[in-house]
């Protein structure tokens, strides 16, 4: 491809409204623009590296099976109204009415258009199980669309969604989309994670996001250092053997301590350890109130108590009804002689504080000397707290390190929740009637190719892996106006298609603003025709390690073999 004729608007300047790199440099590489916030125009490059990615998914979805179809993004109000997410799904959903003034929404997700489709089409077990996929543009009103694809308003998805006669079958398909995603993102040269999600239930085996390591990612991650463990910091169980310190237990004392209401406060106060001291926060979960203790140098885990109590909802309770509940406030809360009808909920590492201190329920005072059994009820203990770094890893192998992580891919047991409410159900065996099993899966598309530059990027640009790079070689003539080199350069040409994508710079421009473009675009080979074009020597160089060789024609074919073998 003649660079001449391919429209890349580089820029040279940072672009001040793009805050991470990934942004600023797709657009300065002339990979894209934005049209409206969280809404873009994926530029020629762009759309190859688009293109390339989806050869990938393609590739990966079709050896497990699953069929290719394009559904509409227009969908009919009715089919959301029937899964009742019209009226959940909230602001998020883009809806729109047509000229009879029927309602009609610009699809999010696939769930309903798919669960129809198939309810309508699939009556016998005969035909299950079965897996859909598509690559399809996707809307969502995002309240904060923000570094540029990577939370788009409009954006390209890879969803799919399987239907199943039994769980075993939904199993089976969960785990060839498992090893098909993470063929996906090794594929695309990404240094991702599958972790553990909350699915709403306790071990979060129905649920995985897949995230790519990044600092700009909204996730924080918990993995060990020593195995391929990684989870979500929300479900991530804490595993520590606890020991009771060999320390008499003291009576318990009421002290004063005037204005002091954090741990850190407290803690400094009565010259403790903050692991001395016990939070103590009070919840609402469903219509009933809680207290949950935690170590003062622990977080508490609210979806961890959620699942402890199997509620369906929590939040942190009023401070009015704290206030009269418990006689004191957020800051001199305890739990000795909290009232009787509240449950006490305490984490693990509770059981081992001796001699604690705890809010008296009274403002300004603290107990100190307060023991779990003798001095405060304890209804249930549990794993109530976020994991910490160093805390060891529950597979029982090295220690927890945090990470941040941006969610690239999303695999989901849906279970009957959708077919149950849209009535998608089949004649087993014994022609009874069933209610499918379903499976959801995902991934961002151009969110990946976000993820992709913010992984692979240097002071002068992109640095494209093989497999996603828009062209494989940057083929630059210095000088378009010398005949040997611009010959040399159309006979490489030529050649070198055979085996590589080729991007041919026969533009006019300077030597520098050459070389300074095909670092900004960071194809992974640039071969530079230059003086040395008469003696058949061009140079041949790395991008993402800057190694430079030259090398001699006869030379170039074998050389570039093996570079290219090194790359991928
Ligand atoms: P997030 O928590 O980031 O909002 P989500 O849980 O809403 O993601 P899913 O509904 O599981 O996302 O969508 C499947 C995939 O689509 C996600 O894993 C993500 O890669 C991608 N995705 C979701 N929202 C956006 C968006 N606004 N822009 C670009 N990609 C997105
Ligand atoms: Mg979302």
């Amino acid at each position: 491809m003649k660079q001449s004729k391919l429209f890349i608007p580089t820029l040279r300047d940072v672009p001040a409204d793009a805050d991470i790199k990934s942004h600023q440099l797709l657009l300065r590489a002339g990979f894209i623009r934005q049209n409206a916030s969280g809404v873009y125009t994926y530029l020629p490059l762009a759309r190859k590296v688009l293109h390339n990615i989806e050869t990938i998914i393609r590739e990966e979805m079709d050896a497990i099976g699953s069929n290719e179809v394009l559904m509409p993004a227009l969908q009919p109000a009715e089919l959301w109204q029937e899964s009742g997410r019209w009226y959940s799904y909230g602001p998020e959903l883009m809806r729109l009415k047509d000229r009879h003034d029927r309602d009609f929404a610009l699809g999010p997700t696939h769930e309903e258009v798919t669960t129809s489709l198939i309810r309508d089409e699939i009556k016998s077990y005969k035909r299950l199980p079965v897996s859909l996929y598509q690559i399809q543009t996707k809307f969502r009103d995002e309240k904060r669309p923000r570094f540029g694809l990577l939370r788009g308003r409009e954006f390209v998805m890879k969803d799919a969604y399987s239907f199943h006669a039994d769980k075993e079958s939904l199993d089976e398909t969960y785990q060839d989309m498992y090893k098909a995603y993470s063929n996906i993102f090794s594929r695309c040269g990404l240094d991702y994670r599958a972790v553990l999600a909350d699915s709403g239930a306790i071990g979060g085996k129905d649920t995985q996001e897949f995230m790519v390591l990044s600092e700009i990612g909204e996730d924080t991650i918990a993995y060990s250092d020593s195995s391929g463990y990684a989870a979500n910091i929300e479900m991530a169980e804490v595993k520590v053997e606890g020991k009771k310190p060999d320390e008499a237990e003291k009576p318990l004392e009421k002290v004063s301590t005037p204005g002091q209401k954090t741990i850190d406060q407290i803690a400094a106060f009565l010259h403790a350890d903050p692991a001395q001291c016990l939070k103590t926060l009070v919840f609402k979960a469903d219509e009933a109130y809680v207290i949950v203790l935690v170590r003062g140098d622990h977080e508490v885990n609210e979806i961890k108590v959620k699942h402890l109590l199997e509620a369906e909802t929590i939040e942190m309770a009023d401070p009015d009804v704290i206030k009269t509940m418990m006689g004191a406030e957020t800051g001199s809360l305890g739990p000795v002689g909290a009232p009787e009808e509240i449950k006490i909920l305490a984490d693990n590492a509770v059981k081992y504080v001796v001699n604690g201190i705890c809010g008296a329920n009274e403002t300004d005072y603290h107990f100190i000397n307060a023991n779990p059994g003798r001095d405060y009820r304890v209804d249930v203990y549990g794993d109530l707290r976020n994991i910490q770094e160093g805390d060891p890893s529950p597979d029982g192998k090295g220690k927890i390190r945090f990470a941040r992580g941006i969610e690239v891919g999303h695999i989901f047991k849906l279970g009957t929740k959708y077919s149950e409410a849209m009535h998608a159900a089949f004649l087993d065996e014994n022609g009874r009637e069933q209610v499918m099993l379903m499976g959801c899966y995902g991934i961002g598309v151009s969110r990946t190719l976000t993820a992709i530059c913010e992984q692979n990027n240097d002071e002068k640009g992109l640095t494209w892996p093989v497999n996603i790079a828009p062209f494989h070689i940057h083929l630059v003539p210095v000088n378009m106006k010398d005949k040997t080199q611009s010959a040399l350069a159309g006979e490489l040409n030529e050649e070198l298609q055979k085996n590589y994508t080729v991007l041919l710079d026969d533009r006019k421009e300077r030597p520098g603003v050459k070389f300074a473009d095909a670092d900004l675009i960071g194809l992974p080979v640039r071969i530079t025709v230059g003086k040395k074009a008469s003696e058949g020597i061009v140079e041949v160089k790395i991008r993402k390690t800057g190694e430079v060789l030259e090398v001699s024609r006869a030379d170039l074919a074998d050389t570039l073999a093996r570079i290219f073998a090194q790359l991928a």
